[in-house]
Protein backbone atom coordinates (compact mmCIF):
# COMPACT_ATOMS: atom_id res chain seq x y z
CA UNK A 1 0.00 0.00 0.00
CA UNK A 2 1.24 3.25 -0.98
CA UNK A 3 1.17 6.08 2.19
CA UNK A 4 -0.80 8.67 1.31
CA UNK A 5 -1.89 11.67 3.82
CA UNK A 6 -3.93 14.93 3.57
CA UNK A 7 -4.15 18.04 5.36
CA UNK A 8 -7.65 19.82 4.72
CA UNK A 9 -8.13 23.18 6.16
CA UNK A 10 -10.84 25.51 5.30
CA UNK A 11 -10.15 28.46 4.13
CA UNK A 12 -12.23 30.63 6.11
CA UNK A 13 -9.17 32.27 7.98
CA UNK A 14 -5.73 32.25 8.86
CA UNK A 15 -4.01 28.89 9.97
CA UNK A 16 -2.81 29.14 13.44
CA UNK A 17 -0.45 26.47 15.78
CA UNK A 18 -3.15 23.51 15.89
CA UNK A 19 -3.60 23.82 12.00
CA UNK A 20 0.36 23.82 12.03
CA UNK A 21 0.63 21.10 13.85
CA UNK A 22 -1.47 18.46 12.01
CA UNK A 23 0.37 19.77 8.84
CA UNK A 24 3.44 18.93 10.68
CA UNK A 25 2.21 15.44 11.65
CA UNK A 26 0.95 14.42 8.78
CA UNK A 27 3.89 15.48 6.92
CA UNK A 28 6.09 13.43 9.33
CA UNK A 29 4.35 10.38 8.41
CA UNK A 30 4.67 10.69 4.93
CA UNK A 31 8.34 11.32 4.93
CA UNK A 32 8.60 8.39 7.61
CA UNK A 33 7.30 6.20 5.59
CA UNK A 34 8.36 7.53 1.96
CA UNK A 35 4.38 8.46 1.29
CA UNK A 36 2.76 11.12 -0.31
CA UNK A 37 1.41 14.38 1.89
CA UNK A 38 -1.65 15.89 -0.13
CA UNK A 39 -2.99 19.41 0.61
CA UNK A 40 -7.23 19.87 0.46
CA UNK A 41 -9.09 22.85 0.83
CA UNK A 42 -12.18 22.83 1.96
CA UNK A 43 -13.76 24.83 0.43
CA UNK A 44 -17.80 24.42 0.12
CA UNK A 45 -19.33 27.20 2.64
CA UNK A 46 -18.96 30.16 -0.24
CA UNK A 47 -19.56 32.33 2.27
CA UNK A 48 -16.70 31.88 4.62
CA UNK A 49 -14.18 31.04 2.09
CA UNK A 50 -11.76 33.35 0.71
CA UNK A 51 -9.47 33.37 -2.03
CA UNK A 52 -6.97 35.38 0.43
CA UNK A 53 -6.85 32.60 2.90
CA UNK A 54 -6.18 30.04 0.37
CA UNK A 55 -3.26 31.72 -0.60
CA UNK A 56 -2.85 32.38 3.14
CA UNK A 57 -2.50 28.37 3.64
CA UNK A 58 0.07 28.08 0.59
CA UNK A 59 2.16 30.90 1.61
CA UNK A 60 2.08 28.87 5.93
CA UNK A 61 2.35 25.91 4.46
CA UNK A 62 5.87 26.97 2.22
CA UNK A 63 7.28 28.92 5.19
CA UNK A 64 6.54 25.97 7.18
CA UNK A 65 8.57 23.62 4.71
CA UNK A 66 5.24 21.32 4.20
CA UNK A 67 3.91 21.86 0.45
CA UNK A 68 1.80 18.87 -0.96
CA UNK A 69 3.52 17.00 -3.23
CA UNK A 70 0.49 17.15 -5.69
CA UNK A 71 -1.84 19.59 -6.81
CA UNK A 72 -4.12 20.53 -4.12
CA UNK A 73 -7.98 19.08 -4.65
CA UNK A 74 -10.39 21.87 -3.91
CA UNK A 75 -13.33 20.87 -3.22
CA UNK A 76 -15.40 23.71 -4.66
CA UNK A 77 -14.66 22.46 -8.11
CA UNK A 78 -15.69 18.98 -7.19
CA UNK A 79 -19.35 19.66 -6.78
CA UNK A 80 -20.83 16.83 -9.46
CA UNK A 81 -19.06 14.50 -7.31
CA UNK A 82 -20.95 14.90 -4.47
CA UNK A 83 -23.98 15.15 -6.42
CA UNK A 84 -23.48 12.30 -7.22
CA UNK A 85 -23.24 10.72 -4.00
CA UNK A 86 -26.23 12.21 -3.16
CA UNK A 87 -28.46 10.73 -5.91
CA UNK A 88 -27.06 6.79 -5.21
CA UNK A 89 -28.04 7.57 -1.71
CA UNK A 90 -31.31 9.09 -1.79
CA UNK A 91 -32.48 6.29 -4.74
CA UNK A 92 -31.18 3.86 -1.93
CA UNK A 93 -34.18 5.34 -0.30
CA UNK A 94 -31.55 7.01 2.28
CA UNK A 95 -31.83 10.25 2.55
CA UNK A 96 -35.12 13.03 3.21
CA UNK A 97 -35.48 16.61 2.49
CA UNK A 98 -35.99 18.61 5.67
CA UNK A 99 -37.27 22.08 5.70
CA UNK A 100 -36.83 23.48 8.91
CA UNK A 101 -35.07 26.64 9.65
CA UNK A 102 -32.56 26.69 12.55
CA UNK A 103 -34.92 28.56 14.77
CA UNK A 104 -37.66 26.30 14.13
CA UNK A 105 -35.19 23.20 14.91
CA UNK A 106 -33.69 25.44 18.37
CA UNK A 107 -37.50 25.89 19.20
CA UNK A 108 -38.27 21.95 19.06
CA UNK A 109 -35.37 21.33 21.46
CA UNK A 110 -35.97 23.69 24.00
CA UNK A 111 -39.73 22.40 23.99
CA UNK A 112 -38.24 18.72 24.68
CA UNK A 113 -35.87 19.85 26.94
CA UNK A 114 -39.04 21.24 29.15
CA UNK A 115 -39.93 17.31 29.42
CA UNK A 116 -36.27 15.66 29.87
CA UNK A 117 -32.73 17.01 28.82
CA UNK A 118 -32.56 16.47 24.67
CA UNK A 119 -29.95 13.88 23.23
CA UNK A 120 -26.91 15.77 21.89
CA UNK A 121 -24.26 15.02 19.56
CA UNK A 122 -20.74 13.96 20.22
CA UNK A 123 -20.04 17.54 19.29
CA UNK A 124 -22.41 19.07 22.36
CA UNK A 125 -25.28 20.23 19.43
CA UNK A 126 -28.36 18.99 20.00
CA UNK A 127 -29.70 15.87 18.15
CA UNK A 128 -32.34 16.97 15.06
CA UNK A 129 -35.55 16.72 17.15
CA UNK A 130 -38.18 15.89 14.09
CA UNK A 131 -37.59 13.19 11.90
CA UNK A 132 -38.46 11.26 8.47
CA UNK A 133 -42.26 10.73 9.69
CA UNK A 134 -42.36 14.30 11.20
CA UNK A 135 -43.80 15.08 7.78
CA UNK A 136 -45.66 13.05 5.45
CA UNK A 137 -44.11 12.06 1.73
CA UNK A 138 -46.56 13.89 0.04
CA UNK A 139 -46.19 17.12 1.81
CA UNK A 140 -42.46 17.06 1.45
CA UNK A 141 -43.15 15.77 -2.50
CA UNK A 142 -45.40 19.16 -2.64
CA UNK A 143 -42.53 21.66 -0.71
CA UNK A 144 -39.93 20.26 -3.17
CA UNK A 145 -42.06 21.21 -6.15
CA UNK A 146 -42.59 24.60 -4.63
CA UNK A 147 -39.05 25.22 -4.55
CA UNK A 148 -38.73 25.41 -0.99
CA UNK A 149 -35.25 25.79 0.21
CA UNK A 150 -34.50 22.58 2.35
CA UNK A 151 -31.44 20.32 3.44
CA UNK A 152 -30.69 16.15 2.73
CA UNK A 153 -30.26 14.21 5.69
CA UNK A 154 -29.65 10.97 5.92
CA UNK A 155 -32.26 8.49 7.57
CA UNK A 156 -29.90 7.26 9.76
CA UNK A 157 -31.69 3.98 11.11
CA UNK A 158 -32.12 3.06 7.08
CA UNK A 159 -28.18 3.74 6.70
CA UNK A 160 -27.87 1.57 9.44
CA UNK A 161 -29.69 -1.53 8.56
CA UNK A 162 -28.46 -1.31 5.40
CA UNK A 163 -24.97 -0.91 5.83
CA UNK A 164 -25.25 -4.24 8.27
CA UNK A 165 -23.65 -5.30 11.87
CA UNK A 166 -20.54 -4.60 12.58
CA UNK A 167 -19.14 -0.76 11.90
CA UNK A 168 -16.10 -0.92 12.74
CA UNK A 169 -12.72 1.79 11.43
CA UNK A 170 -9.00 1.24 12.05
CA UNK A 171 -7.41 4.06 14.49
CA UNK A 172 -3.45 3.58 14.64
CA UNK A 173 -2.95 4.51 18.34
CA UNK A 174 -0.24 7.11 19.28
CA UNK A 175 1.79 7.16 15.97
CA UNK A 176 0.51 7.18 12.64
CA UNK A 177 2.46 4.20 11.56
CA UNK A 178 1.42 2.18 14.57
CA UNK A 179 -0.20 -0.88 13.81
CA UNK A 180 -4.07 -0.15 13.69
CA UNK A 181 -6.75 -1.35 16.12
CA UNK A 182 -10.47 -1.53 15.42
CA UNK A 183 -12.88 0.91 16.95
CA UNK A 184 -16.71 0.66 17.15
CA UNK A 185 -18.36 2.90 15.12
CA UNK A 186 -21.76 4.56 16.29
CA UNK A 187 -23.13 6.85 14.21
CA UNK A 188 -26.59 6.37 15.46
CA UNK A 189 -24.96 8.71 18.17
CA UNK A 190 -25.29 11.72 15.24
CA UNK A 191 -28.75 11.47 14.71
CA UNK A 192 -29.84 12.48 11.07
CA UNK A 193 -27.17 14.73 9.95
CA UNK A 194 -27.14 16.73 7.13
CA UNK A 195 -25.57 15.30 3.79
CA UNK A 196 -26.54 18.40 1.65
CA UNK A 197 -26.40 21.77 2.73
CA UNK A 198 -29.40 24.57 1.86
CA UNK A 199 -26.50 26.01 -0.80
CA UNK A 200 -24.75 23.31 -1.72
CA UNK A 201 -25.14 19.45 -2.66
CA UNK A 202 -22.54 18.42 -0.61
CA UNK A 203 -21.35 18.69 3.47
CA UNK A 204 -18.99 18.55 5.35
CA UNK A 205 -19.36 14.47 6.13
CA UNK A 206 -19.96 13.55 2.79
CA UNK A 207 -17.03 15.72 0.82
CA UNK A 208 -14.69 13.99 3.47
CA UNK A 209 -15.69 10.59 2.48
CA UNK A 210 -15.42 11.34 -1.26
CA UNK A 211 -12.34 13.36 -1.20
CA UNK A 212 -10.40 10.65 0.94
CA UNK A 213 -11.41 8.00 -1.53
CA UNK A 214 -10.11 10.30 -4.76
CA UNK A 215 -7.45 11.68 -3.40
CA UNK A 216 -6.63 7.57 -2.65
CA UNK A 217 -6.01 9.11 1.17
CA UNK A 218 -4.71 5.45 2.51
CA UNK A 219 -4.25 7.36 6.03
CA UNK A 220 -6.65 9.92 7.65
CA UNK A 221 -4.72 11.96 9.96
CA UNK A 222 -6.50 14.96 12.01
CA UNK A 223 -7.36 16.42 15.12
CA UNK A 224 -9.07 14.38 17.95
CA UNK A 225 -12.13 16.73 18.02
CA UNK A 226 -12.75 15.09 14.60
CA UNK A 227 -12.56 11.30 15.97
CA UNK A 228 -16.52 10.86 16.66
CA UNK A 229 -17.45 12.08 13.25
CA UNK A 230 -15.32 9.08 12.05
CA UNK A 231 -18.17 6.85 12.56
CA UNK A 232 -20.47 8.95 10.15
CA UNK A 233 -17.28 8.76 7.72
CA UNK A 234 -17.26 5.37 7.94
CA UNK A 235 -20.87 4.45 7.54
CA UNK A 236 -20.83 6.51 4.52
CA UNK A 237 -18.05 4.80 2.93
CA UNK A 238 -19.72 1.79 3.52
CA UNK A 239 -23.30 2.96 2.05
CA UNK A 240 -21.55 4.07 -0.77
CA UNK A 241 -18.84 1.17 -1.29
CA UNK A 242 -15.85 3.44 -0.65
CA UNK A 243 -12.33 1.92 0.76
CA UNK A 244 -11.89 2.39 4.44
CA UNK A 245 -8.75 4.71 4.88
CA UNK A 246 -6.65 4.12 8.39
CA UNK A 247 -7.26 6.72 11.08
CA UNK A 248 -5.09 8.73 13.23
CA UNK A 249 -6.16 11.51 15.48
CA UNK A 250 -3.50 13.13 17.25
CA UNK A 251 -3.74 15.46 20.77
CA UNK A 252 -5.05 18.87 20.31
CA UNK A 253 -2.34 21.81 20.77
CA UNK A 254 -4.31 23.32 23.44
CA UNK A 255 -4.23 27.16 24.63
CA UNK A 256 -3.38 29.02 28.11
CA UNK A 257 -7.41 28.20 29.10
CA UNK A 258 -6.98 24.25 27.89
CA UNK A 259 -9.06 25.45 25.32
CA UNK A 260 -8.65 24.17 21.56
CA UNK A 261 -7.14 27.05 19.52
CA UNK A 262 -9.98 28.07 16.84
CA UNK A 263 -10.40 31.08 14.62
CA UNK A 264 -13.84 32.36 16.29
CA UNK A 265 -11.39 32.20 19.51
CA UNK A 266 -8.97 34.54 17.72
CA UNK A 267 -5.92 32.10 18.16
CA UNK A 268 -2.62 33.95 17.32
CA UNK A 269 -2.95 32.80 13.27
CA UNK A 270 0.96 31.34 12.11
CA UNK A 271 1.03 35.22 9.71
CA UNK A 272 1.00 36.84 13.31
CA UNK A 273 3.79 34.64 14.93
CA UNK A 274 5.86 34.83 12.10
CA UNK A 275 5.66 39.07 12.12
CA UNK A 276 6.83 39.01 15.55
CA UNK A 277 9.87 37.37 14.52
CA UNK A 278 9.09 33.18 14.75
CA UNK A 279 10.96 30.98 12.35
CA UNK A 280 9.81 27.53 10.94
CA UNK A 281 12.15 26.52 13.06
CA UNK A 282 11.14 27.98 16.53
CA UNK A 283 7.66 27.00 15.82
CA UNK A 284 8.62 23.11 14.54
CA UNK A 285 10.40 23.21 17.75
CA UNK A 286 7.54 24.23 20.09
CA UNK A 287 5.07 21.89 18.49
CA UNK A 288 7.60 19.45 19.61
CA UNK A 289 9.10 18.66 16.20
CA UNK A 290 12.78 18.61 15.14
N1 LIG B 1 -11.71 20.81 7.19
C1 LIG B 1 -11.69 20.24 8.49
C2 LIG B 1 -11.18 21.26 9.48
O1 LIG B 1 -10.56 22.24 9.08
C3 LIG B 1 -10.81 19.00 8.56
C4 LIG B 1 -11.42 17.84 7.91
C5 LIG B 1 -10.67 16.51 8.09
O2 LIG B 1 -9.46 16.49 8.30
O3 LIG B 1 -11.33 15.49 7.96
O4 LIG B 1 -11.40 21.09 10.65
Amino acid sequence: MTFRCRFAPSPNGRLHLGHAYSALVNHDAAQRSAGRFLLRIEDIDATRSRPEFVAGIREDLQWLGVLPQEPPRHQSGHLPAYADALARLRKAGLLYPAFESRAEIAAEVRRRDLTAPWPRDPDGAPLYPFSRTSLPDSARQRRLAEGAPHVLRLHMDAALEAAGDGLSWQEAPGDALAPPEAVRADPAAWGDVILARRDVPGSYHLCVVIDDAQQEISHVIRGADLKPATAVHRLLQRLLGLPAPIYHHHGLILDADGRKLSKSAGSTSLAELRQSGATPGTVRARLGFA
